[in-house]
């Protein structure tokens, strides 16, 4: 899965929703994440971050941003 780290929190574009086939991203007032269950991995959306902050979840570290992304996807 992709998800949305700290470098989108006040980015103001939406790229990555516009282009995200199953609709998996969740805007909430100053940053957007990413519903890890949801999201297919087809990896369309991260060339369109300008902010470089959609980043796949086998990087190293990425546990805590896979349960941020989750928390707030289900918020909202
Ligand atoms: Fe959507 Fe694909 Fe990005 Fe997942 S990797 S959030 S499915 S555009």
């Amino acid at each position: 899965t992709y998800i949305v780290t700290d470098n989108c929190i006040a980015c103001k574009y939406t790229d990555c929703v516009e282009v995200c086939p199953v609709d998996c991203f969740y805007e909430g007032e100053n940053f957007l994440v990413i519903h890890p269950d949801e999201c297919i991995d087809c990896g369309v959306c991260e060339p369109e971050c300008p902010a470089d902050a959609i980043r796949p979840d086998t990087e190293p570290d990425m546990d805590k941003w896979v349960e941020f992304n989750r928390k707030y996807a289900e918020l909202w």
